[in-house]
């Protein structure tokens, strides 16, 4: 799944590219693709995109269109009229990309936007899951749906905060790392990466950290992002995770660039943990019955 950076890098790619056009039409291609009833897509019709922009792992794209949005008036004060933005998930396989051949019915096609000057941007999904999604949201974007309730982005939370959230989420410190709702943008492999960098176990209990270690971390996530995002700005598309540059993530049997140890995995049903014994275990093999497969 596409992380923080490489959706950054995205975001500032379609800004280039089409901030300011004009928006002619937006059209869900599949019956699950639009997960709001309101306000109408046609209310962006029209009107002006004026930016993609990034919270967590979801891109935002902005209109100069306004609408009264479909929470007003559900409470909490924050949502009401204001700027229409369509907030895009891309979940695993989703590609927000502009669409050069504009068909009629696009492999794997969940929503296209058309434009007054003659270019489109297609969202498609690969596989089968149709899991991807566009919301359209009016006013408040981080109050409603899906935005509220996501945690700080990875990329600007400061040491206190982290230092706080960790305290009062007593979990593994991997774990922590991918849970949205604590922390927004980071995945597998940002997770894997970062808690290589600060040298702390994936397995660390969050709760106990003490402040060196939390202050590594914090230093660690912002290196790892800056480092990727750096990477993916010199790419021209999202590109598979697998051409990325990694210490550990997808490294299991490899030696570790920093001290040349065995990179490991503890592998469950969704994912897979890697990390360098010498480097953060203090040389400890955590048990893992598919690391074997590594040792023959
Ligand atoms: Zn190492």
């Amino acid at each position: 799944m596409p992380e923080l950076p490489e959706l950054q890098a995205h975001a500032e790619r379609l800004t280039g590219q089409f901030a300011g056009a004009t928006v002619e039409r937006f059209r869900a291609l599949t019956f699950t693709a639009l997960k709001t009833a309101l306000p109408d897509p046609s209310a962006t019709h029209g009107h002006r995109l004026t930016g993609v922009d990034r919270r967590g792992k979801y891109l935002l794209l902005r209109t100069d269109a306004t609408a009264a949005s479909a929470a007003a008036g559900a409470g909490a004060g924050a949502a009401g009229e204001g700027p229409v933005t369509f907030v895009v998930h891309l979940m695993q396989g989703g590609r927000l990309r502009p669409d050069e051949k504009q068909a009629a019915k696009p492999r794997g096609g969940i929503a296209r936007w058309t434009f007054t000057d003659g270019r489109a941007l297609l969202l498609t999904e690969a596989g089968t899951e149709r899991k991807a999604g566009v919301w359209l949201v009016a006013g408040d974007l981080h109050a409603q749906e899906p935005l509220a309730g996501l945690g700080p982005d990875a990329d600007a939370i400061d040491e206190r905060t982290l230092a706080d959230l960790l305290a009062r989420h007593p979990m593994r410190l991997h774990g922590f790392l991918r849970d949205q709702h604590l922390l927004a943008g980071v995945g597998r492999r940002l997770a894997n990466e970062i808690c290589h960098r600060a040298e702390l176990s994936p397995f660390a209990g969050t709760a106990k950290l003490g402040g060196d270690q939390v202050a590594r971390l914090l230093a660690a996530m912002h290196a790892v992002i800056a480092d990727s995002l750096a990477e993916e700005r010199g790419r021209d598309d999202l590109g598979p995770s697998k051409e990325r540059t990694s210490a550990v993530h997808d490294r299991a049997g490899q030696p570790c660039p920093v001290c040349a140890d065995t990179v490991r995995t503890v592998a469950y049903r969704a994912y897979t943990v890697a990390y360098c014994p010498t480097c953060q275990t203090g040389g400890k093999v955590l048990a893992d019955n598919t690391t074997s497969r590594f040792l023959k």
